[in-house]
């Protein structure tokens, strides 16, 4: 089994510095690709509202048999579901479908600016938290005006901002604003689905001075960033791949030339303009 080193999250919470995505992962095919990542050693797990997919994270978690306290287990709040009284009924829906008694990070899906309501979703959700139904709260596709907006009005800081970051879009400032609030970077798409990434030349001369596979390297780049990725494979040899980055380190010009790409976003999932209910 591979051991994946924690950060302390500014809440308290350990928290992996890699994670295991789950969007498409459904039926029993899903099942059992979120079984082995558990078996291999992927101790966060990310789902959503939007995945439809939460039953089935949940049967995982109880075939996998691990201890339910080790796992922290991710979902989040959809635009449907912003307002105060809409998003208590939404983790509660949440809970269960994972059949859980507690979410360990619940996240805001997406801010939805012009619904103009995910200050009430974020105070609904630290009282989840004092009701003891959450352990952390966060947020994901915040910009930093948004991420101060929330500070301001709700008084709490969100443990997490998960964000889409990739080597074509390493949203350097924003990294920056995090790491002066103590919030933690998880980034989606981390292997940049939509895109052939892999395919680089510099990404696999990189890899191989490592004598390791593109992946790899990319996966290593965002752990030496500070950021924890959530790449999602169906398949056991990937997962085992994906997680396998904590024997190697990139030297800093390799993180800096890795960072080169920058290009920008994958599609246009601007949290300012894009909606997601
Ligand atoms: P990703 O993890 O960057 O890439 C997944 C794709 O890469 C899949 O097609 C997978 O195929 C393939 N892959 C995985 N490991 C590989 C390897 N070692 N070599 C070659 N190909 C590999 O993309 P993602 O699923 O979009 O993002 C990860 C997670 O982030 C999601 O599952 C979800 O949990 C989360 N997410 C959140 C948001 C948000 O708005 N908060 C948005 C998007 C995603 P196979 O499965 O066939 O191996």
């Amino acid at each position: 089994m591979i051991s994946i080193p924690t950060v302390t999250l500014g809440d308290g919470t350990i928290f992996p510095q890699l994670g295991f995505g789950t969007y498409r992962l459904r039926g029993a095919a899903g099942v059992d690709a979120i079984v082995s990542a558990i078996d291999l050693g992927y101790r966060l797990l990310d789902t959503a509202v939007g995945y439809e997919n939460e039953a089935e994270v949940g049967e995982a978690i109880r075939r996998a048999g691990v201890d339910r306290d080790e796992l922290i287990v991710t979902t989040k709040i959809p635009g449907r579901d912003h307002g105060y009284d809409e998003a208590i009924a939404s983790a509660r829906g949440s809970l269960d479908r994972l059949g859980l008694d507690r979410i360990d990070l619940l996240l805001i899906h997406w801010p939805n600016p012009r619904i103009g309501r995910y200050i009430d979703t974020f105070r609904a959700m630290v009282d989840l938290r004092e009701r003891g139904l959450v352990r952390s709260v966060g947020v994901s596709n915040f910009t930093e005006p948004m991420l101060q907006e929330l500070i301001d009005a709700a008084g709490v800081t969100p443990a997490v901002n998960q964000v889409e970051l990739h080597p074509y879009f390493p949203q350097a400032a924003l990294r920056a604003f995090h790491a002066a609030h103590g919030i933690r970077t998880e980034s989606w798409s981390p292997l940049a689905r939509r895109s052939d990434l892999q395919g680089e030349r510099l990404i696999g001369d990189i890899a191989s001075a490592h004598g390791v596979t593109p992946a790899q390297a990319v996966l290593r780049w965002h752990v030496q960033l500070g950021s924890t990725p959530i790449p999602k494979s169906a398949h056991v040899g990937r997962q085992r791949e994906n997680a396998d980055v904590f024997g190697f380190s990139l030297t800093g010009d390799e993180v800096a030339a890795i960072s080169g790409l920058e290009r920008g976003r994958l599609w246009d999932g601007d949290p300012d303009t894009h909606e997601e209910m």
